[in-house]
């Protein structure tokens, strides 16, 4: 199991990170209220198209992987993943957006409009994928192992981002 976590997957299949996810208490109580979303439609989990992921790729520091970004139009969503990363960095990327996507306010649009309910959100997401990382990380110290060799310097891995960090990370990317 523990090789599993440098996986790249070939084809653009979010299963094997949904498995990754069902692994911890964390991820399976958000997939007990995803998966049906998943299911009937309302979002769907896609791959960034290639020309993004080029786009990204000139403004994100070496070493750091792409995130997930959850796109909403009207009531339907895409969760985008760059499937260049390997399954153990998807994870926690895809834990964080289903938590976006399990938030009222931002299929309301409220993210969209107010500077403070999108920090909100950020914030509740970023705790998420900590305490998801962190269960995986105290259950397996190989997950612990795979995030400090290979990315030592992936700070939304690594720890709890302070309010501040999430301010200037949005504030930077605003558009
Ligand atoms: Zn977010």
């Amino acid at each position: 199991m523990t090789g599993d976590y440098k996986d790249i997957l070939k084809n653009a299949n979010p299963d094997p990170v949904l498995k990754l996810i069902a692994r911890t208490a964390v991820g399976r109580e958000l997939l007990e209220r995803f998966l049906p979303l998943l299911k009937r439609g309302q979002v769907r989990i896609d791959a960034y198209p290639a020309a993004i992921v080029a786009k990204l790729r000139e403004v994100i520091p070496a070493g750091q992987p792409i995130g997930a970004c959850l796109v909403t139009e009207g009531a339907k969503g895409t969760i985008f993943l760059d499937y260049t990363s390997p399954i153990g960095v998807l994870a926690p990327f895809l834990v964080h957006e289903i938590a976006h996507a399990l938030e009222p306010k931002v299929w309301a649009g409220q993210t969209a409009k107010s500077q403070t309910a999108l920090l909100d959100a950020e914030s509740e997401a970023f705790q998420t994928q900590f305490r998801f990382t962190q269960e995986l990380r105290e259950r397996d110290p190989a997950y612990d192992e795979f995030l400090k060799t290979n990315y030592p310097k992936a700070k939304l891995l690594h720890s709890l981002l302070e309010f501040d960090d999430i301010e200037e990370l949005y504030g930077r990317r605003s558009a």
